[in-house]
């Protein structure tokens, strides 16, 4: 960088170095859409599976004027919970505030949001500290076709969280562990989907960079984060993009950028030419919110509403069935998962070798069923019949290519494990006088490798192995055929 003629390898050592000299300071802002029935402020449906434009809508959220909005209680209590997940500060007071812009999907010509007294402040997530958690209604959906801009309301009024981090944050990945966290937190508070490709959860990323020498760079927003993966390669990107920037002599604009996913750059939206005036004010329509006054608002009842926590499940595996971190991850990653091991644990009386050898069918042979079909649903498999399976493994009445298929049938159709087994001759065959009976067979027509074997070659021993499992048509359980190959030999002596 500093010199053209330098080499590659120098300019490449160079850049390292500058890279070194600099401090990434990143937070996220994270809008998340609440799971209730109703909207925020209304009683139109709050259903994000709808297709069909304009359907959920009601004067209300359609911004005719005399109506007046209703706090939705399911939405405060989703961010109360939120909050006490976080070990966050529950509010004992709190308003809405009107959020003055124009656009077309903000109908009103302001947002109700929440600004000097969110309901929720501080927490920590991941190590990552939270300012704020608040409550607030989404925007309508602006569709640009071709000539014309069409706005769909059934979004207009759903109650939207959003959280906001402290700018602590150093490095991409740590950005995108967080982001999966909160999501993974979400979903198993039953407070969203956040499904960040349907838009249920939204990421924006304020990235600047700083230098040793007490230089402060000027912060970039990015938005259009559709993935975590995005989230990461997007903050890195920046980062990197800021520091060859002020390196070149250049400056970093204070502006809104958006993620190319196909480029895989960050690219220019609009210059943010000092803070927006929003004019914020508190919502005359509605009444203040004395949280210390309603007992279900209680932090004490919320607290104990709370189901087990991700971070506390992942403690109690690793701790009562000694599963390895990543397993215990792996498990806990998507919530009807965790809940399909505790039954199947439970199923097996917590026996810490059954439910080892359960997670490790779990974590490979039904991973990879399911990222075949292409879903996960545990609705279809039955915990105590996976759990049945498992005994029969650990007795060896099924080969593991029989426990395979044994599983992949009760995942598709469902069943008895050992009927499926039986039916399809997938059973190990343990009957020593069946298995003694072949092997003699075997050996009687094997005579030279018998001979072989006799002289002192192993291999031989292996050869009628796999003859008898084959005469068998591999149901014959291998360690008793062995066995009773070497007794036979050694008794014909
Ligand atoms: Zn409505």
């Amino acid at each position: 960088m500093e010199s053209q003629s330098q080499g590659g390898v120098d300019c490449f050592l160079f850049s390292v170095y500058s890279m070194d000299m600099y401090l990434p300071t990143i937070g996220l802002e994270i809008h998340a859409e609440l799971k209730t029935r109703t909207k925020m402020f209304c009683t139109s449906a709050n259903d994000p599976d709808e297709t069909r434009p304009n359907v959920n809508t009601c004067p209300v959220c359609m911004a005719h004027p005399g109506t007046l909005p209703v706090i939705n209680h399911d939405a405060v209590r989703h961010i109360l919970r939120i909050g006490s997940a976080i070990k966050a500060t529950l509010a004992n007071f709190s308003e809405f505030d009107r959020k003055s812009y124009f656009y077309p999907d903000i109908p009103k010509g302001y947002q109700i949001s929440q600004y000097m007294h969110p309901l929720v402040t501080g927490g920590e997530l991941s190590g990552v500290a939270i300012t704020r958690v608040h409550l607030e209604e989404d925007t309508a959906r602006s569709i640009h076709t071709t000539g014309k801009s069409l706005v769909d309301f059934n979004r207009a009024g759903i109650p939207l969280m959003e959280l906001v981090t402290e700018p602590v944050i150093r490095d991409a990945e740590t950005a995108g562990h967080f982001a999966r966290e909160l999501q993974l937190l979400l979903r198993t508070l039953g407070a969203s989907e956040a499904n960040l490709e349907k838009g249920e959860m939204r990421i924006e990323a304020n990235i600047s960079v700083s230098n040793k020498e007490g230089f402060f760079g000027t912060k970039v927003e990015v938005k259009n984060l559709n993935s975590f993966r995005s989230v990461e390669r997007a903050i890195a990107f920046e980062i990197e993009r800021q520091i060859v920037l002020i390196e070149e002599g250049g400056e970093v604009a204070q502006e809104t950028r958006g993620w190319d996913e196909v480029k895989q750059t960050t690219f220019h939206q609009r210059f943010k030419e000092g803070s927006a005036d929003y004019r914020y004010f508190p919502e005359p329509d509605l009444p203040k919110v004395f949280l210390s006054e309603r007992r279900e608002f209680s932090p004490e009842t919320i607290q104990a509403s709370l189901p087990e926590l991700p971070w506390e499940r992942r403690a109690r595996y690793a701790h009562t069935y000694s599963l390895q971190e990543s397993d215990a991850v792996y498990l806990c990653a998507v919530p009807e998962r965790a809940v399909f091991f505790d039954a199947v644990a439970a199923a097996l009386g917590g026996n810490v070798k059954l439910v080892s050898l359960a997670t490790n069918y779990i974590v490979s042979d039904l991973a990879g069923i399911y990222a075949k079909r292409g879903n996960e649903e545990y609705t279809a498999l039955d915990p105590v019949a996976f759990a049945r399976l498992i005994q029969l493994i650990s007795t060896n009445d099924l080969s593991s290519r029989g426990a395979k298929d044994t599983l992949r049938i009760l995942v598709e159709h469902g069943g008895d494990p050992e009927i499926i087994a039986k039916e399809r001759g997938l059973t190990q065959m343990r009957d020593t006088e069946t298995l003694r009976r072949v092997v003699e067979s075997v050996l009687a027509e094997e005579t030279k490798a018998v001979n072989e074997y006799r002289t002192g070659k192993e291999a031989a021993l292996q050869y009628l192995l796999g003859k008898s499992i084959k005469a068998t048509k591999g149901a014959g359980n291998p360690a008793i055929l062995k066995e009773l190959i070497v007794k036979e030999i050694n008794h014909k002596k």
